[in-house]
């Protein structure tokens, strides 16, 4: 579970008071809780001890430094989609070897760099990128060590903008063509193959499509181990985390509201174990929302409440430039007030920002706490692909990060300055 509890009448991130800390450090303010992040890599690492595999945290879901250095010290590899997050990964001191390249428009000079610094591997979206590959890893004199990504085309059950495992998304190879393109990349001679990848989506909240898809992909899998001596296979992230979550108070208890247990990585594992197992390959996770989405809120300032003729707004001090999900593809976000005493009275009402776009919303027409001007309130389940996202747009400074560990509150990146929006012009 996570670290975020109210102690005293007062959200507590670890031991840290959340008042206090948003006091000293203004809003908007992105918290993290290193505890978390550490039970949640333990956890699914301790699900899946009886299986030869690694885990690669998908540094798009949040590539703070802390962060990342944090992951590196328990062990973990890193899934990166960009030349900039390979950069970031060596800066907080994780291992290029443990870093495997995934996406579909990789450039010359990304590859080049990632070359230069000897990653894990290149997971391979076409048949063109895999010739490009080839003659970059030529001009470099060296050779390029590879996986196919294979579209395996399952539906991944998610919301339409985060699915990635369907025919008709750019990524990944069709299952029919795959064989084909081993065979190719066989023959070329800065190719060096290594394994074989998937990823079929992200906010999976059932085992059902991971099973539906690694059985489906299980026979090509072990075939072409044999034809060209597989090291791995990953299965790739896109375990859900559950957004709409009760706090231990105030809320009706969400454990016994389900009728299913939401996924957990023990369930992920006791489903996917025993089909992989036989297969005598590395197995490669790629969990990122999984391993930071509850490690991290994001507390905003309530500014104003507005009653209009059709409903009620309360205007924060966060908007969608802070934290997207909302607008982008319908994420939900927990709205939690620091004081406990807030829970009681409750109103259904919009939560906005200041932004000039009728996108930017926390909330609409939910059941919320009734909070005034002044409260300060935590978006919850910010950790990934929350402040990554986070753009300059309305010429608004990004928001500072911190790492609360136990009773350490450590500044992982400080608030930007208006100056800072006018530096680089
Ligand atoms: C985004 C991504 C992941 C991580 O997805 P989560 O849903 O955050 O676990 C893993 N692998 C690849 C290739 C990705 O693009």
């Amino acid at each position: 579970m996570h670290q975020f509890q109210y102690r005293q009448g007062v959200l507590h991130c670890e031991e840290v008071n959340l008042n206090t800390l948003a006091a000293e450090h203004g809003t908007p303010l992105y918290v993290y809780s290193a505890r978390t992040l550490r039970e949640n890599y333990q956890r699914l690492d301790e699900a899946l001890k009886n299986l030869d595999h690694h885990i690669a945290y998908a540094v798009k879901a949040n590539s703070n430094l802390s962060v990342l250095r944090l992951l590196a010290e328990l062990g973990s590899g890193f899934d990166i989609v960009s030349g900039g997050e390979l950069f970031r990964v060596i800066k907080a001191g994780g291992n290029p070897g443990l870093c495997s390249f995934a996406g579909v428009g990789k450039t010359a000079e990304e590859i080049t760099y990632a070359l230069e610094q000897k990653i894990y591997c290149f997971n391979i979206e076409s048949l063109a990128e895999l010739e490009f590959i080839n003659s970059v890893a030529g001009e470099n004199s060296t050779t390029a060590p590879i996986a196919l990504r294979i579209n395996p085309n399952v539906d991944a059950g998610t919301h339409k903008y985060i699915s990635t495992g369907k025919a008709e998304n750019k990524f990944g190879i069709d299952h029919e063509a795959v064989r084909e393109v081993y065979e190719r990349a066989a023959r070329l001679p800065h190719i060096r193959i290594r394994g074989i990848q998937m990823h079929i989506g992200s906010q999976l909240t059932s085992a059902t499509p991971f099973v539906e898809a690694v059985e489906r992909v299980l026979p090509l899998v072990s075939e072409l181990k044999s034809a060209h001596d597989l090291e791995f296979f990953s299965i790739g992230g896109g375990i859900g985390i559950v957004y709409e979550e009760a706090l231990a108070s105030g809320h009706p208890d969400w454990w016994n509201r389900q009728e299913e247990p939401p996924l957990s990585p023990e369930i992920y594992a006791n489903k996917l174990v025993p089909l992989l197992d036989s297969l005598g390959l590395k197995i490669l996770l790629e969990p990122g929302r999984y391993m930071s989405g509850n490690a991290g809120v994001l507390l905003t300032t309530c500014l104003y409440e507005k009653k209009g003729q059709a409903k009620t707004f309360k205007i924060v001090d966060a908007g969608m430039n802070d934290l997207i999900r909302p607008a982008l593809y319908e994420g939900h976000h927990e709205i939690v007030p620091l004081e406990e005493s807030r829970m009681t009275n409750r109103i259904t009402a919009d939560v906005v920002g200041p932004i000039c776009e009728s996108g930017d919303f926390f909330c609409q027409g939910r059941e919320i706490p009734d909070i005034k001007a002044n409260d300060i309130i935590a978006l919850m389940s910010a950790g990934a692909y929350s402040f990554t996202m986070a753009s300059n747009y309305n010429s608004r400074p990004l928001p500072a990060e911190i790492l609360i560990d136990g009773r350490q509150v450590h500044l992982a990146r400080r608030r930007q300055s208006w100056d800072d929006l006018v530096t680089s012009e």
